[in-house]
This record gives C-alpha cells, sequence and structure tokens, in this order.
C-alpha cells in the first residue's frame, strides 16, 4: 500500500446494471469512500455506462454532498477485449451473433460468456487499490450468475484472491462479493432498503439496439431475470419493456 487513508475505500467494479448498483450503495450505506470504475470492453450494449453515470450522479447526490461527504470517484476504462478476439462467437460481442432470449441459466445462455471478462476488470480494480491504499475491491457476482459464468464462482473468486496475494509483497487488497449468494431478488429487496434509484440502472444486452431506444427489450436473458427479480420480491418494477409478456415461452423455469 502506497498511502494510509482516512476512511476506509472500496474501489468496485460497476455496470450499468442493479446489481451493480444495489454494489454501489451498499458500500457507500457502509461508509466507504467510492472509487468506481467501469468498462468499456467493446461490449454492443455500450449503452449501459449512460446509465452507470445516471446513477452514479444520483448516488453522489445523496452520499457525497449529503451530511456523510464519501468520496465518489468514478471512470470508464477500456479493455481491447473485444479487440482481442476478433473470432468471436460470443452474443455481447460479436454484432452477427444473435441475443439468445430466455432464462438466464438456459445452455443457449454460454454465448454471452465473455471470456476472461471479470478477471480482467478486477485486476484494474485491484491495482487502482493498490496505488491508492484501498483494502477492498468489490464486484456484484450474484448465484445466479453461477450456472452460466465461471468468473462470478466462488471458487473463481478464492482463486483470484489467492493470485492477487502472491503477485505483490505485502498487504493486498481482498476481492469481496458480498452477494455471492444471494438470488436477484434478494439483491432487488436489498436495494429498495437502501432506496436504490433502479430507474436509472440498465441491464438489457441489446443495448437499445434494433430500435429498442430507451427500452429493455424484456426477452434477453439478463432481461428476464430482471423481471423475474422484481417480480419475486414483490416489488413494482420500473423498468420499461419492450416486450410486457413474462410466460413459459420466454423460458423461465421457477
Ligand atoms: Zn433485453
Amino acid at each position: 500500500m502506497t498511502t494510509t487513508r482516512e476512511r476506509d475505500q472500496a474501489v468496485l467494479v460497476v455496470s450499468g446494471g442493479m446489481d451493480s448498483c444495489v454494489l454501489a450503495y451498499y458500500y457507500a450505506a457502509a461508509g466507504f469512500d467510492l472509487h468506481l470504475l467501469s468498462f468499456d470492453y467493446g461490449q454492443k450494449h455500450v449503452k449501459e455506462l449512460e446509465y452507470a453515470h445516471k446513477y452514479i450522479a444520483r448516488l453522489r447526490e445523496r452520499f457525497a454532498q449529503g451530511e456523510q461527504g464519501l468520496r465518489v470517484q468514478h471512470e470508464i476504462l477500456s479493455l481491447p477485449i473485444a479487440s482481442l478476439l476478433p473470432d468471436s462467437t460470443c452474443a455481447l460481442l460479436n454484432d452477427e451473433e444473435p441475443m439468445p432470449y430466455g432464462h438466464y441459466s438456459d445452455e443457449s445462455m454460454k454465448t454471452t460468456v465473455v471470456p476472461y471478462r471479470n478477471p480482467n476488470m478486477l485486476l484494474q480494480a485491484a491495482t487502482v487499490a493498490w496505488g491508492e491504499g484501498a483494502s477492498v475491491v468489490a464486484y456484484a457476482a450474484h448465484q445466479g450468475d453461477h450456472a452460466i459464468y465461471p468468473d462470478c464462482r466462488p471458487a473463481f473468486v478464492n482463486a483470484f484472491n489467492a493470485m492477487l496475494a502472491a503477485a505483490m509483497d505485502g498487504p493486498a487488497p481482498i476481492v469481496q462479493t458480498p452477494f455471492l449468494q444471494f438470488s436477484k431478488a434478494q439483491i432487488a429487496r436489498l436495494g429498495a432498503s437502501l432506496d436504490v434509484p433502479f430507474e436509472l440502472t440498465w441491464s438489457c444486452y441489446e443495448g437499445g439496439r434494433k430500435g429498442y431506444g430507451e427500452l429493455h427489450c424484456g426477452r434477453c436473458g439478463t432481461c428476464v431475470e430482471r423481471r423475474w427479480s422484481f417480480a419475486q420480491a414483490g416489488l413494482s418494477d420500473p423498468t420499461h419493456y419492450a416486450s410486457e409478456a413474462l410466460d413459459e415461452d420466454e423460458g423461465f423455469h421457477a
């Protein structure tokens, strides 16, 4: 660590999505200064970064300009993941690849796996944490991610922390995943209790393309999961979806 801090700082990897937003509010409510990192990695739904700006502006009004006076920094960093994978068939990176519709844990959702996305992002975050003397790095992996996304599983988190400890002498930052065993409905409930502005978050993998504009498609894996999380949590969903029906056709297996 190169500096000593008066208050703990957390370096958070945040997308424009609701889980990331709840994560940021969770650490702010716990009294951490925040250094938030979002990434343009060549994703088709880069629109999510506009929404990251929106909810972080709201968070800043409440926690930075309010009584707590937390320090809140946000940066968007570029990662050349898409350009390192020019032949990728990943549906999040390749314009020609159709977005799979259905439930988040369906086999078809494996086309949305971006190789080594979280380790790439977390290593940037750990580097920032090292430089700023922050003890905590975190991201919003949750239980629903485990089936499809290997870099959201406990085994990955443990291995990554072992790597951080081995890669530098001295006290390494630790990756925390407070939602690792939460369902997305539990994250939604936690967010509601923290008065999180869900309407300022963006999940849809279509990213406003194909004429969706500011609407979520309502049918891609992350839209379906988002809709069910609010329904299961018993919360009203402020999201505007292009497809209003949520039924068996969308592959939700409750
Ligand atoms: Zn969608």
